[in-house]
């Protein structure tokens, strides 16, 4: 009954790249009921984390106090500190003294060894605003580019491929143009899971009678309404979108027009897809050729088609490939910048796409401009006030291996888990106990804060002010609706505090000030104004001018390229780095389930999605469990080459033969141990979603 709440508060659900609009009601600084809002992309819609996980905010576990590690606390890489009581290890400490150790550590490594041997972590959890702060500390304060977040770890090879290919790496139409699509295909990605508010615009569109294609070498429930289920086999991506491919090209069913108008790189591409006839393919992806046949007529000549995808794509050392894959069915056959149509890599992070866009990426400044072009540096130096790194800076993984080689020495971490998240843990996990100094910033202990030497307490999502930009390109703004527990502050506050710290001479009074510097240097961001989006609510970029809607559909005329046309690159057959043999018969794939998100730092500290989920999981389907004698419910042991977990064995028939799948949220059963660290070059994202696995009773 609304009359028994304090407040109401309109904001934005904290959890995945669809940023449905909430009203958050709140009662004694306690949110007691969340509501979707009417937003473009929720239509008053809520999956079970935005409405049921809001708790973890009010968590007894938040951090309220600065935290410094104790003299006599020696870190030991052994993030598995359950039942360890945190003041054994850290002691409280004032502000003043935990801002001056974070910020003195970090001068120190500056002073003996230079910027590079430092590196930053920043967070597609945290607003536009703090990712930008964020960055531009990392870049101007330790005169680094070694600066990355999670993207590196979901969509770095699709933004590879699409920067590459279209020149942007947002998509090229909202998600809800699904309703407008008369074909939809569905790859490498669970929207039902991952994102469900979406996925009912996908289960709309085919009850409306578009055909919906759902490829995945998981079975799921998608495809219930699909037209066309290809349960393909892992890593064999490339061999069937190849196939499809080769279909419109010898069935002649391209946009001869468009391409000559919009494309390069059409000839190459006949060429390569000359020896991936679906009856050659058909072995290799396990799928049948008619069928590879039929999904490429309908993809090619449905008057309207787009394509989703997610990490099922992306997660592999092909990644980018996979994604080349894509961005070509697309502009051969003119299916891109017209409703309907378009390439849409659904995001994970709820603000994967702005912290992406901020320049939280070591590669590039905001807007995606490279740290390595004389003039584009110039600009930011003049900007700025203070020379720049010439050279792209480390990502993810390449920062952790560079702790090990004893390359870096300090790091600031605001939001991430890397500890959980990172491939090969156990290696991860050593790096940052490795580091000469590490700070932390976050709302929880996590299993990367054990390793800190200073411990920030920050603000949640429910706390803040800010805007955030989901999947579709709409940057939204996020209200606060509780005060911080504690002595915990602002994240955006706290970033500052430590770029004065160490020296720079930053001065903003509102976080507003801090968009307004954004706006400033971001092109994507013209005509958008914080007070725009406090008005609209929702703004999607790019927008003509102040008064006018964004657009939701991009590359209609041309591309931001630099000749103004896509590019097709065509795609070899590679195999996953590390296949199944004798010793390791498995596959084992990785993912997320429906209630946790992320390392689960936020919602296993959720009542009702840890209740529902409550422990960590490997799930088989019922043949290969009995094949290995074995009952649901046993607890096993998941070994690969870098490691032994254990987790309780889940029936699912969904998942494929020969197959082990683990989500990565559980610390007590941390996947991420398992997987294997290997790279795609392009985007440098770790191969999560294939690697050799073997199991046995625990
Ligand atoms: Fe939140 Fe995503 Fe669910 Fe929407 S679909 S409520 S943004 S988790």
């Amino acid at each position: 009954v609304i009359q028994e709440f304090d407040k109401v508060v309109d904001t934005l659900c904290p959890f995945c790249g669809v940023g449905c609009q909430t009203s958050v009601a709140v009662k004694d600084n306690r949110i007691v009921q969340v509501d979707g809002r009417n937003g473009y992309a929720n239509e008053n819609r809520l999956c079970v984390k935005g409405r049921f996980g809001f708790d973890y905010a009010m968590s007894p576990e938040r951090l309220t106090k600065p935290l410094i590690r104790r003299d006599d606390a020696p870190k030991s890489g052994d993030a598995d500190m359950r039942g360890v009581d945190p003041l054994t290890v850290f002691r409280e400490a004032s502000w003043e003294e935990a801002l001056a150790r974070a910020a003195g550590g970090l001068k120190t490594i500056l002073r003996d060894h230079g910027g590079q041997a430092l590196a930053g972590f920043g967070s597609a959890k945290g607003s536009n605003e703090e990712a930008y702060l964020f960055q531009k500390l990392v870049r101007q304060g330790f005169g680094t580019n070694n600066v990355d977040h999670c993207t590196r770890l979901c969509h770095a090879s699709s933004v590879a491929a699409l920067m590459e290919g279209v020149g942007s790496g947002a998509v090229s139409a909202p998600f809800n143009d699904a309703l407008k699509a008369e074909c939809i295909i569905v790859i490498g990605a669970r929207p039902t899971t991952n994102h469900p508010v979406a996925a009912t615009y996908f289960k709309q569109a085919a009850k409306r009678g578009a055909k919906l294609i759902v490829m995945d070498p998981r079975g799921q429930d998608l495809m219930r309404h699909a037209s066309h289920s290809l349960r393909f086999k892992a890593g064999s991506d490339v061999a069937m979108l190849n196939a499809l491919i080769h279909v419109i090209v010898e069935e002649k069913l391209y946009d001869e027009q468009y391409i000559q108008a919009n494309a390069s790189g059409f000839e190459a591409l006949k060429a390569k897809v000359k020896d991936f006839s679906p009856e050659a393919m058909a072995e290799v992806c396990g799928v049948e050729a008619s069928v590879l046949r039929d999904v490429a007529r309908t993809y090619a000549t449905a008057e309207r088609s787009i394509i989703f995808w997610g990490m099922g794509i992306s997660q592999h050392t092909h990644g980018t490939d996979n994604a080349r894959c894509l961005i070509a069915l697309a502009l051969i056959t003119g299916h891109v910048g017209r409703p309907g149509t378009g390439l849409h890599p659904l995001r994970g992070q709820n603000n994967v796409q702005g912290a992406s866009d901020a320049g939280l990426i070591p590669m590039y400044f905001p807007d995606y401009k490279s740290v390595e072009n004389i003039d584009i540096r110039g600009a930011y130096e003049n900007f700025w006030g203070q020379t720049l790194d010439p050279k792209r800076g480390l990502t993810v993984v390449e920062i952790i291996d560079a702790i090990h080689e004893g390359e870096i020495m300090g790091m600031y971490i605001m939001g991430e888990n890397p500890a959980m998240s990172d491939p090969d843990q156990t290696h991860a996990r050593q790096a940052l106990a490795m580091l000469d100094h590490l700070v932390v910033q976050d709302i929880f202990l996590t299993e990367t804060a054990w390793h800190a030497d200073v411990v920030l307490p920050a603000s949640a999502h429910a706390e803040k002010l800010g805007t955030y930009t989901n999947t579709n390109r709409q940057v939204q703004i996020g209200r606060p609706a509780l005060d911080m527990p504690g002595e915990a502050r602002q994240d955006w506050e706290l970033i500052v505090d430590l770029a004065r710290r160490i020296g720079l001479d930053w001065n903003y009074n509102h976080v507003s000030e801090v968009y307004a510097e954004m706006a400033a240097v971001m092109p994507s961001l013209k005509h958008i104004s914080w007070d725009r989006i406090e008005r609209e609510g929702s703004v999607i970029y790019p927008a003509d001018g102040p008064d006018k809607p964004g657009n939701e559909i991009i590359f209609s005329s041309g591309f931001p390229t630099a000749d103004g046309r896509g590019r097709i690159v065509p795609a070899d057959l590679l195999p996953p780095d590390e296949v199944p043999d004798e010793e390791f018969p498995l596959v084992l794939t990785t993912g997320r389930l429906l209630e946790h998100w992320h390392t689960g730092s936020m919602t296993r500290r959720a009542g009702v999605l840890d209740a529902i989920e409550p422990q960590g999981i490997a799930a088989m389907n019922p043949y290969e469990i009995k094949r290995h004698g074995l009952r649901q419910g046993d607890m096993i042991a998941v070994e690969t080459r870098r490691g032994t977990v254990d987790a309780i064995l889940r029936a699912d028939r969904e998942v494929a033969d020969g197959t082990v799948f683990m989500p990565f949220c559980f610390n007590e059963s941390p996947a991420n141990m398992l997987t294997n660290p290997m790279l795609d070059p392009y985007g440098k994202i770790p191969e999560f979603k294939y690697c050799a696995a073997r199991i046995a009773p625990a």
